[in-house]
């Protein structure tokens, strides 16, 4: 199912002007088959609401659907909303797009997957996990490794735990920050946390 998938999701176009400074690049295929996989296998998936925050060019929000979610994409910058429509019509998937910045996410959901960006000089990626914590019973986020622990912490003193933490690692193009070296890999988390009961 996994390998079904990530040759699926790597027919999703990619950014084609990645802002930099709204942290675009798109999910490697590879990993977020590994997100989706394990989200799916846990019951968050199939026949639930799933939220895509911050959702591009649509890797998760796809990914999602083809696994049987209802899923909303949030996304709110304009080049990367139409390429999102793009992909949903080349793939013919029916999925609900709202054009919003984060502050204002307010849905409930069952569970949220989301790449969020993480800069130096914002908190906005914790902002995008609040919000996922407040309207979610379940979040698969990636992120940096260098943001962990506060990410930890943050989920620790919300309604859910840390279920688990699982390493990968990826390569973002040279202009991406937290890394210094010529070579482009990047240690990245992916995150999981449940609502307590
Ligand atoms: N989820 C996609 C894209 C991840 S990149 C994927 O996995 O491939 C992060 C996305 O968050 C970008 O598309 C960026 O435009 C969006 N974004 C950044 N700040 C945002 C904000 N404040 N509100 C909504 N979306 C935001």
């Amino acid at each position: 199912m996994k390998t079904e998938l990530k040759k699926e999701l790597s027919k999703i176009s990619d950014f084609e002007n990645p802002r930099i400074s709204l942290e675009q690049y798109r999910t490697p295929p590879a990993l977020a088959a590994d997100l989706l996989h394990t989200a799916y296998m846990q019951g968050d998936i199939e026949g639930q609401k799933v939220a895509d925050l911050g959702a591009g060019t649509g890797m998760l929000s796809i990914g999602a659907a083809l696994l049987g979610a209802e899923v909303t994409a949030v996304e709110k910058e304009d080049d990367a909303v139409r390429l999102l429509h793009e992909n949903l019509e080349k793939m013919n998937i029916d999925i609900e797009v709202i054009q919003q910045d984060i502050e204002d996410f307010e849905l409930d959901v069952d569970t949220v997957l989301m790449n969020p960006p993480f800069s130096h000089h914002s908190d906005i990626g914790l902002k995008f996990w609040e919000k996922a914590l407040e309207h979610s019973n379940a979040v698969y986020g990636i992120s940096p490794r260098g943001m962990r622990e506060r990410i930890k912490d943050f989920a620790g003193k919300s309604s859910h735990e840390v279920l688990a933490v699982e390493e990968f690692s990826i390569s973002l193009p040279p202009s991406y920050g937290f890394h210094t070296e010529e070579s482009h890999e990047t240690e990245i988390d992916l995150i999981i946390t449940r609502r307590k009961e």
